[in-house]
């Protein structure tokens, strides 16, 4: 029998598996109260300078958005001192992931990246019907020496998380420029900053400068407005690089790939110092809480410099997962990434960090 000609590379590709929302716990579980430290969502919920510009946004969702986004790219160029011209912004910077994947990988090109990192990037690959090397990682950090060995004239894209999820971990200025010197220009190094704002590591890498001063025609860095800045249900996120390889991706995009609200959220968002500066001080506390306890119980984490702490909870992690779970408190368990015995756990509110502790207690 004839049938819809099913690509063989696209129907092997398993789903992402999303963090559980509140209200599906809430449903399925009768439940009334219920946290969610499962997908690295800012604790503080949305600025109220945000919710302003949202609700005057919404008088125009008659109109089409600026396609060209005029407004937020200033700003966004304002705020990183780039060009506009220098900017894509995306639905969220996993469309920014999937233009980069469309743009440069044909079938059987090679994407170069970690074994334990953000499941687009083989996903996005996949879909292309690229071949996804993914090198192991060296204790739960990237390993560049090994990943500059499997850069081969087949490999057109590099994906470095930084910090990465969901390790927490990341890869220093020293590491990375001794990197990008030995990488040929050809292969595109995308750095994803995706938590860049929760990061405290003196060595941490001034990751601007490969654009603004040395001037790297392959690097592109990614941002996103849906963990510091609160904004993950509007899907906003933007890509950073030079000029002929941004507009290079402008050329794939949908005309109207952003929506108004988001636009106009992400220009508020950008302005809101204070939001940016209370969420760093929560999530950095937060994060020392958490890490302190996992030592006081004498569990193994990941030191972090995102949002979120991997840890070793030694039983199986799908069990605690749903312990937690039936106790109102969702985390992520890291069955997909092989690791059966870890739970990633995202830095909430002081109260949810030490309701989630005393729960993991209890269960342990
Ligand atoms: N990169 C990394 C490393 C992430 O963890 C995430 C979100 N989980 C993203 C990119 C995508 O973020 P968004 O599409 O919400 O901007």
């Amino acid at each position: 029998m004839k049938q819809p000609a099913y690509k063989s590379h696209i129907e092997a590709i398993q789903c992402y598996e999303p963090g559980k929302p509140i209200e599906e716990v809430q449903r399925e579980l009768g439940l009334r109260n219920v946290i969610k430290l499962a997908s690295n969502e800012n604790p503080l919920g949305p600025s109220k300078k945000v919710i302003a510009a949202i609700q005057k946004a919404g008088r125009s969702v008659h109109l089409y958005p600026d396609g060209g986004m005029f407004r937020l790219k200033k700003a966004l160029a304002k705020y990183h001192e780039v060009k506009p011209s220098e900017i894509i912004v995306g639905n969220g910077s996993n469309e920014i992931i999937e233009l980069l994947v469309h743009g440069f990988i044909e079938p059987g090109d090679a994407v170069v990246s970690s074994d334990l990192t953000f499941l687009v990037y083989p996903l996005a690959t996949q879909a292309a019907g690229g071949k996804y090397i993914h090198l192991p990682m060296k204790n739960f950090r990237y390993d560049l020496r090994a990943l500059a060995k499997a850069v081969s004239v087949k490999t057109r894209l590099v994906f470095i998380a930084n910090p990465n999820n969901p390790t927490g971990s990341y890869v220093s200025q020293e590491e990375l420029d001794r990197f990008i010197d030995s990488t040929p220009p050809n292969v595109i190094i995308c750095l994803d900053e995706a938590y860049v704002d929760f990061t405290d590591a003196k060595d941490f890498p001034r990751s601007l400068d490969y654009i603004k001063k040395k001037r790297r025609q392959n690097v592109v860095l990614l941002r996103t407005f849906s963990k510091s800045f609160g904004l993950a249900g509007l899907r906003l996120g933007y890509g950073l690089a030079n000029e002929t390889l941004i507009g290079y991706l402008h050329k794939i995009r949908q005309p109207f790939n952003v929506n108004s609200v988001a636009q106009a959220a992400g220009e508020a968002a950008l302005a809101d110092t204070a939001y940016l500066s209370q969420t760093r001080n929560i999530v950095l506390q937060g994060r020392n809480f958490l890490e302190s306890q996992f030592r006081g119980l004498g569990l193994y984490y990941v030191p972090s410099q995102a949002n979120f702490v991997l840890v070793c909870v030694k039983k199986n992690a799908r069990e605690i997962f749903q312990k937690l779970l039936k106790r109102g408190v969702i985390v992520r368990d890291m069955r997909a990434y092989g690791l059966n015995e870890w739970i990633r756990v995202t830095v909430g509110k002081p109260a949810e960090n030490r309701l989630f502790v005393r729960e993991l207690k209890k269960i342990l």
